[in-house]
């Protein structure tokens, strides 16, 4: 089997207008630069004479072409971990099928990976699309880049380099493309480089996405926070915010108590604790507290019985001494 240097991974839905075009203009910079390359198309679910249209591709030119159909619309994140598990190249490029990436920058993406990087992610500086995206967009990537201090400027751009063990290791689903160096820094791959690249106007098709991006993105931050920081110890998260609340509870208790007796004792009025609002906001408080505890330690109970331990680290080296096999032998 030859080797290829490079795979370039484009999950596409509905883009056939630019698609003939994006590959042959993806053959033309990468042969003239005499890398080895595969192209994994994976179609996220359109039409069927779109994906005749696919298939068609490679008895044009280019030939060595993938084309991975998905049975209905799963979205990007989906076709691009299928795109990755079918690759074979020691290099992964994504990119996006609208021709709003240009091809012409795969060889310089490529370069700046191979001087050392885990993953190199394109930053669109000055960027073709609406003003009502590119505000949000500036405001998400400010937000992610403050909370997780990756100095990135573009997150969610679709052009980007990786190493293939850096994107085979990234658990991707949903709308996480969006994060993917988040996932990937998170892991272990900290090398994260940046480039920046020329950006277009849509020229072909229409964008797949609506104002929804921003709800979904910003709940997808949500999860993710919570994902990375507390998922092995959920404990820490639901115990710290009900033993906080269990706390407040009981200090309410405590006053409304006090009070009563104090009251009671001088022959002062005082109003039943039924009556005061901080009797049931206490039993709120105290509730919630029990509840949120509980809720951490069922977390812990599902981790402790989880199947697959080993998912959860990567093992940089072995070293594998004589000593040590003949220890065991
Ligand atoms: N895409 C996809 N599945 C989806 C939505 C989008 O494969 O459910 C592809 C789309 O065809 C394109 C890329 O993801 O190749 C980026 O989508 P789009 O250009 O609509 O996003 P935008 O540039 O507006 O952020
Ligand atoms: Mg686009």
């Amino acid at each position: 089997m030859q080797t290829v240097s490079i795979s370039v991974v484009i999950p596409l839905l509905n883009e056939q207008d630019s698609l003939l075009e994006l590959c042959q203009r993806i053959d033309k910079v990468l042969t003239q630069q005499n890398l080895r390359y595969e192209i994994v198309l994976v179609d996220d679910g359109s039409t069927d004479e779109r994906w005749q249209q696919i298939t068609a591709i490679p008895q044009k030119n280019p030939q060595n072409v993938k084309a991975i159909r998905f049975l209905r619309n799963y979205g990007k994140a989906a076709a691009l971990m299928v795109g990755f598990k079918n690759s074979i190249g020691d290099t992964i490029i994504t990119m996006d099928a609208d021709l709003q990436d240009l091809p012409e920058e795969l060889p310089d993406l490529y370069k700046m990976l191979q001087s050392g990087y885990d993953l190199v992610s394109g930053w669109k500086k000055k960027r073709y699309d609406p003003i009502s995206k590119t505000i949000p967009t500036k405001l998400f990537n400010f937000t992610v880049r403050s909370i997780f201090k990756i100095p990135l400027h573009d997150f969610n751009s679709g052009i980007k380099a990786y190493r293939r063990e850096v994107a085979q290791a990234i658990p991707l689903y949903g709308e996480r493309h969006r994060y993917i160096p988040l996932l990937a820094y998170r892991i272990g791959f900290t090398e994260i480089g940046e480039k920046v690249v020329k950006h277009q106007k849509r020229q072909y098709g229409k964008t797949k996405y609506g104002w929804w991006r921003f709800i979904n993105g910003f709940l997808d931050l949500i999860s993710i926070i919570l994902v990375t920081y507390f998922i092995k110890k959920p404990m820490h998260f639901f115990g710290t915010i009900g033993i906080f609340s269990f706390l407040t509870g009981s200090v309410f208790t405590v006053s409304i108590v006090a009070e009563k007796l104090y009251k009671s004792y001088y022959h002062l009025p005082f109003r039943q604790p039924t009556e005061q609002p901080l009797f049931y906001l206490a039993l709120v408080a105290l509730i919630i507290g029990v509840q949120l505890f509980l809720t951490g330690l069922i977390g812990e109970i599902l981790i402790s019985q989880k199947q697959n331990p080993q998912k959860d680290y990567r093992i940089k080296e072995f070293l594998h001494s004589e000593i040590q096999n003949r220890e065991q032998t």
